[in-house]
């Protein structure tokens, strides 16, 4: 390390040529800590600061792999203890062995009475600071982070006294302004949350002598790491996990965890200072607005398709880790241990500070299996977490030696780099959990409309046979009443003649005339009679035919009532069916999820037999898992399930990429999208088709968000090289040239430049490329000017420009480079000396593979790239582009020529 000043070399960037696409957008940081560096070669201010968040519709869900993320360099900040009473007596005659100087965040290590070294650093802590102060500088953006979804570590390292539990660990029930560290974290955390929809989970735990114990369960004396290698995830499923609901009980837990620790550390005859204690903190939120409307009673097909769709869900993951004392342990055997129990006991730090030193100096190995502290911090240090490292000092010039090897771990720890990546998942299990209580409701509202139908129908029989019976009753009554009188009228009439014939034979012959006349007036009478009987018969008739014809009406409003019975049955058929249709949704994703954990019960049995294996990520992934499960298991029934659930699924959801409904279009490309993430899915994508449909999106539709999320999957499709050659002969260049120029929003420019930048790197393809127009596409692309567009375009250009050197010096291609023929160079210069990192490290090496072929030299002086390639080769901040500009320039006769000529001496 420098000393006097504070130059020195950050942790590189650590992405490789050959990059990915990702679908961050939106910047949102909360990071406030200045960089270290002053060098402008290192812009640390644009790398950690530019922390990104993941749109919405982000394809970057949990399992989906996606390389890139948001360089984050550990940030370190040293804290000087104040003089305690023993030291002010023996000290009092001598100065303190460090001066700090927190304005200029320098601290000046004494050397000799002469002599001091100066080191910067991110923050740096008088003995005045404030626990709430160094709160904010430290923790605190590690903790908004977690609470955005990003993995965070807080740490601190130091010599045994110098106050690492007291910045940690105080639990400040003495004084509230002596509060810790992790108090304060879970204060900010419990604040942000929402206790409904959100939940907080905490392990704590102590590793002493390569042995895990749960200090909130201490007969727990021998938990297990488990790793996912392909997340970097690390879980302890042995820990105790505590669901923390309010302070109170957050601080009762961080008690009964320090009382554990101390008894622990009485049985065991040792010190707490040779132990490590560790905070988990799990923070699960779910992401606002993506929650399904409630799903209506009568469910249509909109609201199914919505309420299929799972929450997104936000894990990040707080790790507070209090290390142990960073002095070297006595291996005499002073303090009572044996040889071995010495080195056991320094193992987990000694190989802590190995890994930094690998990761530091970017050594191809870290040693990351040498311990368990290295395996729990596997994420903290070169990994995806935001970390922060408080180191702790003391003012005592008695401990100088430690207080050096102390300030170097901390310098070391500042060069390594994280890339900073959100966790985001969709929360399938919460979507089943919803479908379950929605098929239960339904369940329930069907059996209500079943029996209060079968009541309605119920009244409707035995109102119409009280109808009838009474229409019956009434008919039987008129009959008889005109029965009866009728017989009397009958009666009547024949007794009244019979006397009128006896008073007739009585008087025969006396008055015999006048009595034929009143005969005769008799008969007419008894006519008169008889036609009045005769049309009350008829009345009675027609009174009973009204009664039939009632009969008659009744019976047919008793038969369309069976017919509303009919169709009320019909509606209660489909009610079925729905029902039917809802449970096989549901069956189908409670078998995802037993797929799922039978997949990670068979993970977690092999690992736990020492195995090497996957751990599931989610349901995202289960397609490439069904496969190796294929591959596996010999089990002929479950292998014939796996395979054609893989099948369906795949062709299906190609299927809806052409739905008429734009929505679920856009649901489609985006689950497409997410598989092409996976490099095991995308041989099956293409074989099925859907490169080509994807292609045909470009061409087809007019939606942007459809534009962008299919050019990121084309993109991810383009890092293979049968499939370029395939992009190729489909048209793609001029599809992706087309959808570049339609583009209003920069991320779908980026998806476009992103896929153009990998057919780039493909060695058979240059001139097809070209001929496209895939280099003016390129032209076109960054009159958009954003920055992540830019390093897109300027990445692609160092790909064609290596190919092409390759070529050129392979003697398979003569001429100037084509970059150059298509007008390229002027850009190229322009953006030589970038203020963006990625864009300047990407030009830097198009240049010096373009200078590498001397028939670019000419026009590479002419634009004024000969004074970009000497800047490189003495600025550059990396030292193989440094050493290769160098070459190159020494090793062209047109160039050397040139400098002679300008009497330049190189
Ligand atoms: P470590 O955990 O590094 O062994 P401790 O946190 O136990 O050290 O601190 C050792 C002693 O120093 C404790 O008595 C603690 O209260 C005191 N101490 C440490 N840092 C400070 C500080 N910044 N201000 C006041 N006292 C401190
Ligand atoms: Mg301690």
């Amino acid at each position: 390390m420098a000393s006097g000043g504070g130059i020195y070399r950050n942790g590189t960037h650590r992405n490789s040529l050959k990059g990915t696409t990702t679908t961050a957008t939106a910047s949102v940081n909360s990071n406030p800590s200045k960089p270290a560096v002053k060098n402008k070669s290192s812009s640390l201010v644009g790398a950690s600061s530019a922390l990104r968040k993941s749109s919405p519709g982000s394809l970057g869900g949990g399992a989906a792999k996606d390389d890139a993320g948001v360089p984050g360099r550990v940030r370190v900040a040293v804290r000087l203890r104040p003089r305690n009473a023993e030291e002010s007596v023996a000290d009092a005659d001598f100065a303190d062995c460090v001066e700090l100087q927190p304005e200029l965040k320098r601290l000046k290590l004494r050397k000799n009475n002469w002599d001091t070294d100066t080191y910067e650093f991110d923050e740096v802590l008088t003995e005045f600071a404030s626990q709430k102060r160094v709160y904010e500088v430290v923790a605190k953006p590690v903790v908004e982070g977690v609470l955005d979804g990003y993995n965070g570590t807080i740490m601190a390292y130091g010599q045994t006294g110098t106050g690492k539990t007291y910045t940690l660990g105080r639990l400040g029930e003495e004084d509230t302004a002596n509060r810790g560290i992790m108090v304060r974290a879970m204060e900010d955390i419990l604040a942000e949350v929402t206790p409904e929809r959100d939940s907080v989970s905490v392990s704590y735990l102590q590793l002493y002598m390569e042995s895990l114990q749960d200090l909130l369960d201490p007969t727990n004396d021998n938990i297990s790491i488990i790793e996912d290698h392909k997340s970097g995830d690390v879980s302890l499923p042995g820990a105790t996990l505590v669901e923390i609901r309010d302070q109170q009980s957050c601080l009762e837990l961080l008690r009964l965890g320090e009382a554990h620790r101390h008894a622990a550390n009485t049985k065991l005859n040792t010190e707490s200072s040779r132990s490590h204690a560790l905070l988990m903190v799990h923070v699960k939120r779910s992401v606002k607005g993506r929650e399904p409307a409630h799903p209506s009673e009568n469910g249509n097909n909109m609201n199914m398709a919505k309420s299929l769709r799972p929450p997104l869900v936000r894990k990040g993951k707080l790790v507070v880790v209090d290390l142990a004392g960073s002095e070297r342990i006595d291996k005499s055997g002073n303090e009572g241990h044996t040889r071995e129990e010495a080195k056991s006991i320094n193992l987990s730090l000694s190989a802590l500070g190995k890994c930094i030193n690998a990761l530091a100096e970017n050594s191809a190995h870290v040693p990351v299996r040498d311990s368990k502290l290295t395996r729990l911090l596997r994420d903290s240090f070169g990994g995806t977490a935001r970390t922060s490292l408080v180191i702790t000092i003391g003012p005592s010039p008695r401990h100088r030696g430690e207080t050096a090897s102390t300030i170097m771990f901390g310098q070391r720890a500042m060069k390594v780099e994280n890339m900073l990546k959100l966790k985001e998942e969709f929360d399938y299990k919460s979507l089943a959990q919803r479908l379950d209580i929605q098929l239960d409701n339904l369940i329930m509202d069907h059996e209500r409309k079943e029996k209060a139908f079968e009541v309605e129908i119920g009244r409707i029989t035995t109102d119409a046979q009280n109808r009838i019976s009474e229409a019956e009753r009434n008919y039987a009554d008129a009959m008889e009443k005109e029965r009866l009188k009728y017989q009397k009228d009958y009666m009547e009439s024949i007794k009244k003649f019979e006397e009128k014939w006896m008073m007739n034979q009585q008087n025969q012959g006396s008055v015999r005339k006048e009595q034929m006349i009143h005969t005769a007036e008799e008969v007419a009478e008894l006519n008169i009679l008889l036609s009045k009987e005769t049309s009350l018969r008829k009345e009675a008739e027609e009174e009973v035919n009204n009664l039939k014809s009632q009969l008659a009406q009744m019976k047919m409003s008793e038969a369309s009532a069976n017919s509303e019975i009919l169709k009320l049955r019909k509606m209660l058929e489909g009610e079925i069916s729905q029902k039917e249709k809802l449970e096989g949704e549901i069956s189908m994703l409670q078998s995802q999820l037993l797929h799922l954990s039978f997949e990670a019960d068979e993970t977690r049995r092999r690992l736990d037999r020492g195995e090497p294996g996957k751990v599931t990520g989610g349901l995202d992934s289960l397609i490439p898992q069904v496969k190796l499960k294929l591959k596996d298991s010999g089990n002929g029934e479950k292998a014939s399930v796996a395979k054609l659930f893989e099948q369906v699924g795949l062709q299906k959801i190609l299927s809806l990429l052409e739905a008429e409904d734009a929505d679920v279009r856009i649901h489609a490309v985006k689950v497409v999208a997410n598989l092409a993430a996976e490099e095991t899915n995308q041989q099956k994508i293409v074989e099925a088709g859907g490169l080509k449909s994807l292609l045909m999106l470009l061409g087809n539709s007019e939606d942007e968000t459809i534009h962008r999320v299919a050019a990121g999957a084309i993109a991810n499709l383009a890092m293979n090289e049968m499939n370029q050659e395939l992009i190729i002969a489909q048209g793609g260049i001029s599809l992706l040239s087309m959808t570049a120029t339609n583009a209003k929003d920069p991320q779908t420019l980026r998806m476009v430049a992103g896929a153009i930048a990998n057919l780039c790197g493909n060695d058979k393809l240059q001139t097809k490329l070209r001929g496209e127009g895939g280099v003016k596409a390129f032209l076109g692309i960054v009159k958009c000017g954003h920055p992540d567009v830019l390093a897109q375009v300027a990445r692609g250009i160092a790909n064609f420009a290596k190919c092409e050197s390759r070529a050129s010096s392979q003697g398979s291609k003569t001429g100037r480079s084509l970059l150059i023929e298509d007008g390229a160079l002027p850009w190229i210069v322009q953006n030589a000396n970038s203020d963006a990192p990625p864009i300047r490290r990407h030009i830097e090496l198009a240049l010096c593979h373009l200078a590498q072929n001397e028939m670019n030299a000419k026009d590479m002086i002419k634009e004024g790239a000969l004074w970009e390639l000497v800047r490189i080769s003495q600025d550059c901040p990396r030292e193989d582009i440094r050493t290769l500009a160098h070459r190159t320039l020494t090793s062209s006769p047109t160039f050397i020529a040139e400098l002679r000529q300008l009497q330049i001496d190189y």
